[in-house]
């Protein structure tokens, strides 16, 4: 009897299971059956003009945050919150599935963090745009608006595609949200929010969709940003601007000698001649050298749109290793001596120079910067005196594309839009993400589904409305995979 109780028991879990299965409607038929409210709540976010950077907005950005909480709630979060900060507020959120497949089989359930922000950029020229920035319009597939992207549009991507698997029990980890209302800003309060709630968001991984793909039919997921150092350099010579009659050829030009040296820090191939500069550079993957020559780029086309002859940088590299993968020396500004109209014969006490350098994963921007204050001492000629003024810098990021999470996010990818995305390196640089990695110790994921056209920043910001849709059901296909 025992055993035949034991048994059926299993078989109607078994059954359970099946049906479960069987039961659950596809992420299609819940958009499809939920669509006009997701819009709606869309809307709603849209119609709060959370902008930033202009004081006359600060009680919209509270209204956003409050706004959040409501829907992150009703999207199936257990506990939702509004928590303050030095600047604008956070809105932090969680989620932990009540039975899920891991605990049942005894594993650890992995958390997920889901990072994204409510403000947005301000809309001026008011001029240019075809509609209302503050009120959703949609024409031809797409959704204007400013925040229609970013990061409104993109954080409801994130959302829905939560709510979805919340909804029809097929989470199998938890998932934190926190929602920040300073990115357009610079993130100011950021680091010290994180410190501060360090354990409250511990996680496993960290989802961020704020970033663009290649292209609507060539889906990439972003793998690594650059880091930056950057200095001011002064050269003093003679006490005052000398007669360069009087003087010219026995005294040392400061502007001569500070051209000097900076015509020393990038070699004929393009390298980078700070002793030690590449020390901690990582070779880039071979599978990603790979990938990097699938993206659609014509070198002419390249070359054409900034007007230039030909291209130069690190012998070895492509044009977009280069500007992605690899570190970068730039003079970004120099100045000293006479600048007025005319000629004015004068040899110059000073000389001045701001300077960069583009850094990558793995490279330590104070190390860098300690490296390069050096070697401006080491060679700095006889008859001035070089100081080098440390401005400011940032790390550089690369997500490995062999661990589980990333593997899960080429997989989303991949079932949304019917193709494997790119790994792609940006040139520029995103300090949160570095920052996520020092403070909480974990990697993030940018699945980001915004296109070039999207606009940004700029007037007439929409949406593309089919790669929206493809976005959620990319994010819900990452759940599957990654605690499935
Ligand atoms: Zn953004």
């Amino acid at each position: 009897m025992q055993i035949f109780v034991f048994f059926s028991c299993i078989y109607a879990k078994f059954l359970l299971i099946l049906c479960h299965n069987f039961f659950v409607m596809t992420i299609q038929e819940y958009f499809a059956a939920h669509k006009a409210r997701f819009m709606e709540e869309w809307a709603s976010l849209i119609r709060i003009p959370s902008v930033s950077c202009q004081e006359e907005h600060k009680p919209d950005m509270l209204r956003c945050a409050e706004r959040w909480k409501e829907l992150l709630l009703a999207a199936g979060c257990q506990k939702a919150e509004v928590l303050p900060s030095k600047g604008n507020p956070f809105v932090y959120a969680e989620y932990t599935p009540l039975n899920s497949k891991l605990s049942t089989l005894n594993e650890p359930i992995p958390t997920v963090l889901v990072y994204a922000h409510y403000d947005v950029m301000p809309v001026e020229p008011l001029d240019q745009w075809k509609s209302d920035p503050w009120e959703p319009s949609i024409r031809d597939g797409r959704l204007y608006a400013r925040g229609a992207d970013d990061d409104k549009g993109q954080a409801m991507i994130q959302a829905k595609a939560f709510e979805y698997m919340a909804q029809t029990g097929q989470l199998n980890c938890n998932v934190k949200f926190i929602f920040e209302g300073e990115e357009e800003i610079g993130s100011p309060s950021l680091e010290a929010f994180l410190e501060e709630h360090k354990e409250l968001l511990k996680a496993d991984i960290i989802l961020v969709s704020d970033t663009s793909m290649i292209g609507k039919e060539t889906p990439s997921i972003t793998t690594g940003l650059r880091g930056l150092a950057y200095w001011q350099i002064e050269v003093d010579g003679p006490n005052r601007d000398l007669h360069s009659g009087h003087f010219g050829g026995a005294v040392k030009n400061p502007v001569n000698a500070l051209c000097e040296m900076l015509a020393k820090v990038v070699d004929q191939d393009g390298r980078i001649t700070i002793s030690g500069f590449y020390d901690d550079v990582l070779p880039i993957p071979e599978e990603e050298r790979r990938m990097i020559a699938q993206i659609p780029f014509s070198q002419e086309k390249y070359n054409a749109a900034i007007d230039v002859d030909d291209v130069f940088g690190e012998a070895g590299y492509s044009t977009l290793e280069r500007n992605s993968c690899r570190p970068s020396f730039d003079v970004c500004g120099i100045w000293g001596g006479y600048t007025g109209e005319g000629s004015k014969t004068v040899l110059p006490s000073k000389a001045f120079a701001k300077v960069s350098c583009r850094l990558v994963a793995n490279q330590d921007h104070e190390k860098i910067s300690r490296a390069f204050i050096d070697y401006m001492q080491s060679i700095a000629p006889k008859g001035v005196r070089v100081h080098v003024t440390p401005m400011h810098g940032g790390q550089g990021y690369v997500c490995p594309i062999d661990i589980p999470a990333y593997k899960a996010a080429e997989k989303g990818f991949e079932k949304a839009f019917g193709k494997r995305p790119l790994a792609a390196r940006r040139g520029g640089s995103i300090p949160i993400i570095a920052a996520f990695e020092a403070i909480l110790g974990c990697k993030t994921i940018l699945m980001g589904f915004g296109l070039e056209q999207n606009a940004i920043h700029s007037p007439n910001e929409s949406m593309d409305l089919e790669v929206w849709e493809k976005g959620i059901v990319a994010v819900t296909e990452f759940y599957k995979a990654f605690a499935g």
